[in-house]
């Protein structure tokens, strides 16, 4: 299994909460992550994706080729966070 970083999860839980950002459960592998760890999506639709951690980010682009999505303007709902 790939490491999702080199620090500790509660590190990073800690950095998340202090500054802000969203802490989540990944929709591939479940295991909590945080908002500033990096933008890799998987696309929901053609217009909209939803963001998964670092170590699923090999399989969320395998689905997205699968479903033939392709990077563009994505708008990620939950968060209210905007990415273009
Ligand atoms: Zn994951």
């Amino acid at each position: 299994m790939v490491r999702q970083s080199f620090l500790p999860r509660w590190m990073h839980r800690l950095y998340a909460r202090f500054f802000g950002y969203f802490w989540l459960p990944c929709p591939i592998c479940g295991r909590c992550f945080g908002g500033h760890e990096g933008v890799h999506l998987l696309y929901l639709n053609a217009s909209t994706g939803q963001m998964v951690c670092r170590a699923c980010r090999d399989e969320a682009d395998r689905k997205n080729r699968k479903n033939r999505f392709i990077r563009g303007n994505l708008r990620w709902i939950g968060s209210g966070m905007r990415i273009r």
